[in-house]
């Protein structure tokens, strides 16, 4: 950092991190492009793919931000319903493709807020269906056990975005990124502002992207903890979904969403109350914590739940 030339602009097309992103996926830098968290990258996706008079698909419950960056675009969002199990039919996809023809079509997998990963079948059937762009958001992907990277291909309109926020533990970074065809990109790169990779973050990413061992690590140690809450709930008389990602949503079956969520508050533990959302009744979802933390949890929630 302290041989930054701060009088200077930074490398506008911040080629060697790119290259570096690109080198995890095995992939150049002409396929990856990057912004200020993910957040950006679906932004300059909807601007220059959606926009007004443009319709934007979304698979509900989902990630709030899609349809709301989605809307202030211009764009019309139209919303599909998930199974009781909170997966995406193909049927219901069929139908608001064939009513709406949508030019950006997203799915989310593992999906925010409810963790639940699509088979490789469903994400393949969006994409024959859709007439326009196919985003998969991946957010969680590393804990999930298959990703659509796997299907990007370049006659594919399909792109895979991720993010360093979560599984690298990079927030504070504002750092995301899309894998896609060179055409996608291209078209991206003519709507970012220029310059909007700062140096100091390029040289961040690029430092990052040699801790992949460690976000791994990291990683396969939340998981087993996720597995193990998860087998610890299926003896409490709760419905949970089956999480490829570091939470667990669920909903117990003899009290409310709100009730455990207070009763945990009390015995000093915060999950995130779901319960008021749209599709979520009396759903309250727990973050994997330390291997302490999930047991302070699940002591919690046996009480909460039985008395
Ligand atoms: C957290 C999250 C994002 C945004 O992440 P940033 O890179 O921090 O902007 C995008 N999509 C999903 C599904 C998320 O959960």
């Amino acid at each position: 950092m302290s041989r930054i030339e701060w009088n200077r602009y930074p490398d506008r097309a911040a080629t060697e991190m790119r290259a570096a992103i690109g080198s995890l996926h095995g992939v150049g830098p002409e396929n990856i492009f990057a912004a200020n968290g993910s957040n950006e990258v679906l932004q300059t996706l909807l601007l220059t793919y959606a926009g007004a008079g443009r319709k934007v698909a979304t698979f509900e419950p989902t990630y709030q931000l899609h349809g709301h960056i989605a809307r202030l675009t211009g764009a019309t969002v139209v919303e599909g319903e998930r199974r009781a199990d909170f997966t995406i039919d193909p049927a219901e996809v069929e139908r608001v493709i064939a009513e709406h023809r949508p030019d950006v079509t997203f799915v989310c997998s593992p999906n925010n807020p409810t963790g639940v990963v699509e088979p490789e079948s469903t994400v393949r059937a969006v994409v024959d269906m859709a007439p326009g762009l196919v985003v998969v958001d991946e957010a969680y992907a590393q804990f999930a056990d298959w990703s659509a990277l796997s299907l990007l291909d370049e006659d594919r309109p399909m792109v895979v975005v991720r993010t360093f926020s979560k599984t690298w533990s990079m927030a504070a970074a504002r750092l995301g990124y899309v894998v896609a065809p060179t055409w996608v990109v291209s078209e991206l790169e003519k709507v970012i502002l220029p310059y909007h990779l700062d140096t100091a973050k390029q040289i961040a990413g690029r430092l990052a992207v040699g801790y992949v061992d460690d976000m791994n690590a990291r990683v396969q140690h939340i998981v087993s903890e996720r597995e193990r809450i998860a087998a610890a709930m299926a003896q409490m008389p709760v419905q949970q979904w089956r999480s490829g990602a570091n939470f667990i949503l669920f909903r117990p079956l003899n009290t409310s969403g709100r009730a455990v969520w207070q009763g945990l508050l009390d015995r000093s533990v915060l999950i995130r109350d779901c319960s008021g959302w749209p599709r979520l009744a009396d759903c309250v979802r727990v973050t994997v914590g330390t291997k302490e933390e999930n047991d302070v949890f699940l002591n919690a929630l046996q009480e909460v739940l039985v008395s």
